[in-house]
């Protein structure tokens, strides 16, 4: 195997573009160290990112969104109260993730790019409706990021392409969002259902929402008519049924011995109820 470390986006393309056989790139290693220990994957070039200038930070951009680097471990984004405020839904989605340990490492791009359905800051990201700085040998294009993931393990990269920022909107007036996933244990577990929500309000009426599943499809999955069922209401008890009842029909899991299709379609319905009333609690301003 041949380990690089780039101190460029443009020269890790070079290098990932001219490499005949398997090629990953190496973030907080959470999932690719993992997965190599266990003998899953034996990359012939593995592409530390690590090394490019400004992965490890957090900014702000012109319009008033953010700009994450693709090395950012979980725990810098939770202290980061800027975007805390801005968006709780993402940041919390990211803390679900595994321990201290691997919070000190693990990153919002290794978890997307590792292309697990259950993958826990997706949804949050999609729901956010937050896109992905993608650059390559062709240079940089942008992409929503519920478009990025192509089935379990897999992306819509093209060889030679990584991302190399993740990019979140301007959060505005009178918004919030929320994440909730289901596990059978209190931590470490990979979620059976995830859903995030994130909705802004004029004054007590939503106004626009956005609603993502995750590990109950292929994908993560945004769910338009999800949104729809709340958007123009109050988040009243009509509302309330009709999401739920959009959420569950949107669900399309497996079966497998972390749930049954059945459990997570009932699940799917009733993590969507509660994750709006968080985000519309936030929207609010109420504690949440
Ligand atoms: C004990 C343990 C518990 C865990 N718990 C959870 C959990 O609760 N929820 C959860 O969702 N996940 C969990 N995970 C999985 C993992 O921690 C996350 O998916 C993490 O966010 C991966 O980020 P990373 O930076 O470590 O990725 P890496 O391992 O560095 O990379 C992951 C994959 O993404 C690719 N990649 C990385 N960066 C880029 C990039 N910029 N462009 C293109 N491709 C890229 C790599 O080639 C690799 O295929 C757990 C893992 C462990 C070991």
């Amino acid at each position: 195997m041949r380990y690089h470390s780039p101190t460029s986006f443009t020269d890790a393309a070079g290098i990932a573009a001219g490499a005949s056989g398997l090629t990953r790139f190496l973030a907080g290693g959470t999932d690719v160290l993992v997965q190599m220990r266990a003998g899953m994957v034996q990359p012939d070039d593995l592409i530390d990112l690590k090394k490019i200038p400004g992965v490890g930070d957090i900014t702000r951009t012109d319009d008033g969104g953010w700009r994450i680097g693709v090395a950012v471990p979980g725990i810098a984004l939770g202290a980061n109260a800027g975007l805390k405020t801005d968006w709780p839904g993402v940041v919390e989605g990211m803390e679900l993730v595994g321990s201290t340990q691997i919070q000190g490492r693990a990153t919002l791009a290794g978890n997307l790019c590792n292309g697990s359905p259950a993958a826990d800051s997706v949804p949050g990201l999609v729901a956010a409706g937050a896109t992905v700085e993608i650059t390559g040998p062709e240079g940089t294009r942008t992409l929503p990021v519920e478009e990025l993931p192509a089935g379990p393990g897999k992306t819509h990269l093209a060889k030679g392409e990584m991302v190399s920022a993740i990019l979140l909107p301007p959060r505005g007036q009178h918004g919030g969002d929320a994440y909730l996933r289901f596990i059978p244990r209190t931590e470490m577990d990979i979620a059976v259902v995830g859903c995030a929500v994130n909705l802004t309000l004029d004054g007590d009426t939503i106004k626009s929402a956005r609603v993502a599943l995750g590990a109950v499809a292929p994908t993560v999955i945004l769910v338009p008519e999800a949104a729809e069922a709340i958007i123009g209401t109050t988040l009243d008890d009509a509302a309330i049924a009709k999401l739920e009842s959009v959420a569950k029909s949107a669900a399309k899991p497996i079966s497998d011995k972390r749930g049954t299709s059945e459990f997570r379609v009932e699940i799917a319905g009733v993590l969507a109820k509660r994750a709006a009333r968080i985000a519309y609690a936030r929207a609010k301003g109420e504690q949440a």
